[in-house]
């Protein structure tokens, strides 16, 4: 009784071995037959009787009088009426097969798609999802703004509508002589250029600016003004994003607003009517040299212009230039400047002006 009860355990443990053995032929199997005939194959061995599908683009059905001999197979397939016999033999990852049709032998490759059990555990041991999982460093916590256009936690307040703590005047440096009024900035065109006390490398800055409803002149002439994502030197050396009325006021594309001036075309022109409050969202990744001045990386920028990405990862081909062609010049930080362009039209303002450092 005993014995029988011990002989009934280790069959039924064979039986159980053998049915979670994939054989060599079993899987999914992807190749060609003939010059170009896409060919796959789903094969499920039961002992030595062989079942699946065979398919190619238009479908698959069901193989018929499946066999299979260690590594060794055959079966049938039908064809607009026309049974077609196929053989073939299996080596390790690799299928060659013969496919007799109406007589002639038409050869096929075909290889393993996705591993089988038996490869899978004899090579490669199946990964745990926790070995792709990374803990640590845990980003840093910060609490966002009440909306997207308010700064988050972490960001450096350049401009909050009470004053022009953060900023200088570019040619000498003194406090920063633009007007603040009602929580808004307007460029005094008389005193020049300003840029921020701070230096700044990468970062993500948002920036607010208008056109006043009652505009003037046209073209370059129309609200220009711009945000040198880094200023490099005095007047408008650096890297300009340009401000402008591009609201109906036709000039040069690479000059309108959303451009890296003269270098960079916005990919859409999503400017809003004059009066009316407008949003940039920037995100700079400053150009890297060599000790002797050679760029090593070029500069990046991505620009959101009212919601929509007007310059998407462009890369600039150095300093933005009014004549000629933009070339690099070393630097390591560099102040973000705002420009008092030297046009007659009403001045245009800022708001909200926050800056994070990446
Ligand atoms: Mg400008």
């Amino acid at each position: 009784m005993k014995k029988y009860l011990l002989s009934t355990v280790i069959f039924a443990f064979l039986g159980l071995a053998t049915a979670l053995a994939a054989g060599p032929i079993d899987g999914k199997w992807v190749g060609k037959i003939g010059d170009d005939y896409a060919l796959t194959l789903e094969l499920k061995t039961d002992g030595d009787k062989l079942t699946g599908t065979i398919g190619n683009t238009e479908g698959s059905l069901p193989i018929t009088d499946g066999q299979v001999s260690g590594n060794n197979f055959s079966f049938k397939t039908e064809r607009q009426g026309t049974v077609i016999p196929i053989k073939g033999t299996v080596e390790g990852d690799k299928m060659i097969i013969s496919v007799n049709y109406n007589g002639n032998e038409i050869p096929g490759t075909l290889t393993r798609q996705g591993g089988s059990a038996s490869t899978a555990t004899a090579s490669a041991p199946r990964m745990k999802p926790e070995e792709t999982e990374v803990w640590n460093p845990v980003p840093k916590v910060i609490t966002p703004g009440k909306t997207p256009l308010d700064a988050p936690s972490d960001a450096i307040v350049l401009f909050d509508g009470k004053n022009l703590d953060q900023w200088v005047s570019v040619k000498d440096k003194s406090p920063a002589n633009w007007t603040v009024e009602k929580g808004v900035l307007t460029v005094n065109k008389a005193a020049g250029n300003i840029e921020t006390k701070q230096s700044f490398k990468n970062y993500q800055l948002h920036i607010e600016w208008k056109i006043p409803e009652k505009i003037s002149l046209t073209g370059q002439s129309r609200g220009n003004s711009g945000i040198f994502l880094a200023s490099t030197g005095p007047g408008d050396a650096g890297y300009e994003l340009q401000v402008l009325d591009s609201y109906e006021n036709k000039t040069y594309s690479n000059g309108q607003a959303g451009s890296i001036y003269k270098q960079a075309i916005p990919l859409a022109n999503a400017s809003k009517k004059p009066g009316e409050w407008q949003v940039y969202d920037v995100i700079w990744t400053a150009p890297t040299f060599t000790a002797d001045g050679a760029v090593q990386t070029p500069a990046h920028v991505t620009v959101i212009h009212n919601g929509a990405v007007v310059q998407n990862n462009y890369e600039l081909k150095g300093e933005t230039v009014y004549i000629g062609q933009p070339k690099y010049k070393k630097y390591e930080s560099a102040p973000i400047k705002l420009q008092a362009h030297g046009d007659k039209s009403e001045p245009i303002s800022f708001r909200n002006i926050w800056v994070r450092e990446l």
